[in-house]
């Protein structure tokens, strides 16, 4: 089946809303709109798309392709397969109290990006943040110091795609950081290679891990369940402040945050909106990042924990930076026990196990796929009981069935 743009891949559930397509396309032709139900979407006008493709060729959700020798040296053995390339592996959080306290997990990411604008001379950080007015919205920002960083700390549950805002990094005069989710970080490498002006300005690449974006409605019917009336929001706040932190809103007119559930509930509820082609993602980590961050899962937190975030460098670049950032006393980090990475994640571990399978049953129905190269996928996948490889196969199969997944979206 031959995807021809951009609305083809979301017709196929394969768009997962990083919004390169929007920067890439040479006619601004590719808008992007947030579908309650689905996620960010991009949205073409035939009469104006003269055909050339650029759009298609960065697009992360039909084709990501990961190249690297799992025997370099410099590369922890035995993580690879699972996890790609990591070269070390730390536990920290952001030296300023306040970024640590707003950050998701230790405000690792943010603290990091402040040293790269103020020590390191980098111009700016392109990433997702909240939208003034429209709470569950996200907005591409690009910030300049650390008052904006700081108010785009913290996770958001909710669609962002910093892609789409690609064009601020190439158009600085000097190298910036970019942050954003494993299939975020897949769009800007491909569109890197395209894009000269674009590569020579990106200084550091930092990822988050993910588990899968929930769409909008996700945290709309979360307020109905909380008996929230989603227009008395100016501000919603998924966690953070303190490690996880709580599900909390700011009322239109307040200062204050007021809790409204735990991350465990929060999250439980919000995951069910997670679009399917979360569930054929196979890069939960980040790997193409320099470094990336996510929760210490491998322990519990402790009662009023201030929070810390498990951090990969997967570059040589990402590699002095940290260091630089360490030595400058923006964050403070211990190394860690490599397996600790297995302990913390197991979620993504077992989805990216059962990736083969859950494919191999979409080819079965003619269904369009993603192109995966370089996860391990086959080696992941046989590893599992053959109770797991059943269900990885079965229950694709069967959700394609219940669901009408066999067909495009919009086809009756
Ligand atoms: C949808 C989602 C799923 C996640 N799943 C997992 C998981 O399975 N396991 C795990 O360990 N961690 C997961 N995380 C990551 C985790 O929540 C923290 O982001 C991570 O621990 C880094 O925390 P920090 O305090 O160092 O970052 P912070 O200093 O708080 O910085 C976070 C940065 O992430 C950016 N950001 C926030 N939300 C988004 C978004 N939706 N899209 C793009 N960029 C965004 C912000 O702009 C900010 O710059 C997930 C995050 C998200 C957004
Ligand atoms: S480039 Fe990104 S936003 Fe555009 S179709 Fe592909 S996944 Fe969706
Ligand atoms: S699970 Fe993968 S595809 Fe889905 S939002 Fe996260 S990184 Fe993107």
């Amino acid at each position: 089946m031959k995807l021809r743009n951009v609305q083809d891949v979301a017709r196929w559930r394969l768009c997962i809303g990083c919004g390169a397509c929007a920067y890439m396309c040479p006619e601004k032709n590719v808008s992007l709109v947030n579908v309650a139900h689905e996620g960010i979407r991009p949205k073409a006008q035939k009469s104006h798309c003269k055909g050339c493709g650029e759009c298609l060729k960065v697009c992360p959700g039909i084709n990501i392709s990961h190249t690297f020798n799992p025997r370099d040296p410099g590369i922890i053995s035995g993580l690879s397969p699972g996890w790609g390339p990591i070269l070390d592996v730390w536990e920290g959080y952001a030296a300023d109290p306040e970024i640590r306290r707003r950050g998701s997990s230790g405000g690792l990411v943010s603290a990091l990006s402040l040293y790269c604008i103020e020590e390191v001379g980098m111009q700016g950080v392109l990433h997702a943040g909240p939208l003034e007015m429209q709470p569950i919205e996200n907005v591409t920002t690009f910030s300049t110091n650390r008052s904006q960083i700081l108010a785009r700390a913290g996770s958001r549950y909710s669609p962002a795609s910093p892609c789409d805002g690609l064009g601020q990094i190439e158009a600085a005069d000097r190298p910036c950081v970019f942050i954003g989710k494993p299939c975020d970080g897949a769009a800007l490498k491909k569109a890197r290679e395209i894009r000269p002006g674009l590569d020579r300005n990106v200084g550091l690449t930092i990822g988050i891990f993910c588990a899968g974006t929930p769409a909008s409605q996700g945290t709309i019917d979360l307020f109905k369940k909380l008996g929230v009336n989603p227009d008395s929001v100016a501000e919603v706040r998924y966690r953070g402040h303190g490690w996880p932190g709580k599900f909390a809103v700011r009322p239109v007119g307040g200062d204050t945050f007021c809790e409204m559930a735990t991350y465990p509930d929060a999250w439980g509820f919000l995951q069910k909106y997670r679009p399917y082609r979360c569930y054929l993602c196979p890069d939960g980590t980040s790997e193409l990042a320099d470094i990336s961050c996510g929760d210490p899962w491998y322990r519990n937190p402790e009662e009023g924990e201030a929070g810390s975030s498990l951090v990969l460098t997967r570059t040589e670049k990402g590699r002095i930076i940290l260091r630089g950032a360490m030595e400058a006393g923006y964050v403070a980090l211990e190394r860690r026990d490599p397996h600790l990475l297995d302990k913390s994640q197991q979620n993504l571990s077992a989805k990216r196990s059962a990736i083969w399978g859950r494919l191999l049953a979409m080819k079965t129905f003619g269904i369009p796929t993603p192109r995966l190269k370089g996860f391990h996928l086959f080696e992941n996948w046989r590893q599992l009981s053959t109770k797991e490889k059943a269900r990885s196969i079965l229950g694709t199969a069967r959700r394609i069935i219940l669901r009408g997944y066999y067909k495009p979206a919009g086809k009756g």
